[in-house]
């Protein structure tokens, strides 16, 4: 139990102040409630990072936290009315660390204390991350991969030390094996548990600060398991109920057009993943993701949804690099979606439009013929 800490079921009336549970005995989403309004003089603005915010997170109060300096990352102009908010400059290289450092940072004391270990299903940014934090807490992570996985996020994950597990077979049996219950092992799957998306509204008040205290008309982020996502609309949501805001700018969720099942549900159409679903944006691999639909409940009131061709996504990548944004393709699909809207005209003039850039591009080698 955390003081603080308030986790409730998004579909039955379970709650829970522990935070080691990931997920609702009835198998629904966790939501952690804020019960605070945020108040801008509580910012701590000694703090270079994501934890100025630390008074907005009372289970956090007052506790050692397990940093590594992230957050705090440029919001820079990249042209009239468009800015980049460089989330790819996180120690770990992903916007993920804002989520492994809130979640690491509410569970450490209870897993060292029962001598256990973190256990994680990701070959991509948030094992990474998981395993960075788990490593700077002095705690062991073991972090479950598919059998093809390889490439320089695999070899990041074992940089940290993290014990890899190699499972075959698909995406649903990594995630179930992960969880399966061991002796000293807590799950905490980046898609699941609650204090890891909870971290992610930090994200939104940076953005309100470094707009000097006000809010963008549109943010275009890439979506995948939807953490980015809900954890953006929250903290956005929390500055409009304390009065800090008066209105939600409008978010847009960008998919490639080969994973797009947020799209699709959003515009009521049918979406089946195609048999291989290999696209260029290659850490956005959710087909059908746990958190689906509280992402449509969510974009209904305060967002929208767009999806972009691997030839737009190749286009992006290529003009954020030639501009000195070396990002990994996944990020370019934001940026593809603000071209699209830009192009269509579906932006004003005087509208302030943030991308943000989520991934590094050092973390997904990828060669397009310039
Ligand atoms: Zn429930």
């Amino acid at each position: 139990m955390v003081l603080g800490y308030r986790a409730v079921c998004q579909e039955c009336d379970y709650e829970t102040s522990n935070p080691l549970d990931f997920r609702c005995p009835c198998d629904s989403v966790l939501e952690l409630v804020i019960e605070e309004p945020f108040r801008r003089e509580k910012i701590a603005h000694h703090e270079m990072g994501m934890w100025r915010y630390v008074e907005a997170y009372p289970y956090l109060r007052g506790k050692d936290l397990v940093t590594l300096g992230e957050g705090w990352t440029p919001l820079v102009k990249f042209k009239e009315g468009v800015m980049f908010k460089l989330e790819f400059l996180n120690p770990t290289g992903s916007f993920k660390d804002r989520g492994a450092s809130s979640l690491i940072s509410a569970i450490r004391d209870e897993v060292l204390s029962r001598e256990g270990f973190v256990a994680e299903d990701s070959s991509g940014n948030a094992g990474a991350s998981i395993a960075a934090y788990s490593a700077r807490a002095g705690i062991k992570a073991r972090i479950y991969v598919p059998a093809s996985a390889s490439g320089s996020k695999v070899q990041q994950i074992e940089a940290y030390g993290a014990e890899i597990v190699k499972i075959e077979g698909n995406r649903q049996k990594l995630t179930e094996t992960a969880m399966k219950e061991e002796e000293g092992k807590f799950y905490v799957g980046h898609v699941y548990h609650p204090a890891f998306r909870d971290g992610m509204r930090t994200l939104a008040y940076e953005i309100y600060e470094q707009l000097n205290w006000s809010a963008p008309d549109h943010i275009f982020l890439p979506v995948s398991a939807g953490t980015l996502l809900l954890g953006v609309i929250k903290g956005f949501k929390h500055l409009l109920s304390s009065g800090e805001i008066n209105e939600m700018p409008k978010i847009v969720a960008c998919q490639s057009e080969i994973v797009s099942p947020v799209y699709h549900k959003l515009r009521g159409t049918s979406y089946s993943p195609p048999e291989t679903t290999r696209s260029i944006a290659d850490a956005l691999i959710s087909t059908n993701p746990p958190l689906l639909d509280l992402m449509i409940k969510e974009l209904r009131s305060s967002g929208d949804a767009e999806v972009v061709t691997e030839n737009e996504i190749l286009n992006a990548y290529r003009e954020l690099a030639l501009s000195g944004f070396y990002v990994e393709p996944s990020s370019a699909v934001a940026y593809a979606a603000y071209k699209k809207w830009s192009r269509e005209g579906r932006l004003e003039r005087h509208d302030r439009t943030v991308v943000i850039l989520t991934g590094h591009g050092l973390k997904s080698p990828f060669l397009p013929n310039l």
